[in-house]
């Protein structure tokens, strides 16, 4: 890790120049909003992340400044099938492109396939770690296989339905009894 550069107060332009690399590993205890999306067990789960930095061509022939960042962290999650707790592997690896001010970023990311942000001599990268992540997370977390049964209360309750309306087998039984002394 470069000690140049700092993950909260990241100056993109001087990163980029430099083709540096940062890396770093946070607790998701600082990431408040993961934290939502998470159970009680994520106090010690841990995030890594990595950035790189890199100046590439632009359509106007001059030069911008990109990072490529990568993340990824286990995240407990409540099963939707279980309600369990349940281990999520969460990861991003996305490149972003660098303008100067809010006003070109909005305009540029709506034309361009690529993510455009503003560029800051202050980035918080760790914010955008945050943010990435948070999209990469999936909508119904569930186990491949539940370990503890499913309770399905709603489904014995139509069991025990479609169970009394069949014929006893016992007053069938005795039906058949009848018929055959008769
Ligand atoms: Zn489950």
């Amino acid at each position: 890790m470069n000690p140049e550069f700092s993950a909260q107060t990241l100056s993109i332009s001087a990163f980029a120049k430099a083709s540096a690399e940062l890396q770093g590993v946070e607790k998701l205890s600082i990431f408040s909003r993961l934290m939502e999306e998470s159970d009680a067990t994520a106090l010690n789960t841990e995030v890594h992340f990595q950035a790189q930095g890199e100046m590439r061509p632009d359509s106007a022939g001059g030069l911008a400044a990109w990072v490529r960042l990568k993340a990824q962290t286990r995240l407990p999650m409540v099963c939707q099938r279980c309600m369990g707790s349940v281990e999520m592997e969460v990861q991003c690896d996305r490149a972003f492109r660098f303008v100067a001010t809010e006003a070109l970023a909005e305009e540029e990311d709506e034309n361009s396939e690529e993510d455009v942000l503003v560029i800051s001599k202050h980035f918080d990268l760790l914010s955008l770690v945050e943010d990435e992540l948070l999209m990469a997370l999936p909508a119904a977390p569930k186990h491949p296989s539940c370990p503890q049964p499913v309770k399905l209360s709603v489904a014995d309750a139509d069991f025990t339905e479609v169970e009394a309306d069949k014929p006893n087998p016992f007053a069938v039984l005795g039906q058949l009894k009848k018929g055959t002394t008769d």
